[in-house]
């Protein structure tokens, strides 16, 4: 591709994101794999630090604006964070 991972980043001007991989496809679609980085959350519910990351699994295809021309999507995991402090409350990122 010979776009570098920061150029790519500051194109799609996310952040807190890490790129883990950028591919065509075979409808000559980019896309591209990200991971958040964000560390920790605030429990909604008892307003407590949290730190234990759960990801619900389903990836999540977004189309973001075309790069070099090409017809773009993020695709990304959303990461949640669940309270050990009380019932288990999904956190609110930070
Ligand atoms: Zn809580």
């Amino acid at each position: 591709m010979g776009i570098s991972p920061e150029l790519l980043l500051t194109i799609l001007g996310l952040p807190n994101i890490e790129i883990e991989s950028v591919s065509l496809n075979s409808a000559g679609e980019l896309e591209i794999r990200v991971k958040s980085i964000t560390e920790g959350a605030v429990c909604y519910n008892c307003g407590r630090r949290i730190n234990k990351p759960y990801y619900p699994g389903k990836e999540v295809r977004l189309r973001h604006l075309p790069v070099c021309g090409y017809p773009t999507y993020i695709l990304i995991a959303p990461l949640r964070y669940q309270c050990e402090h009380c019932d288990g409350n999904q956190g609110k990122r930070i």
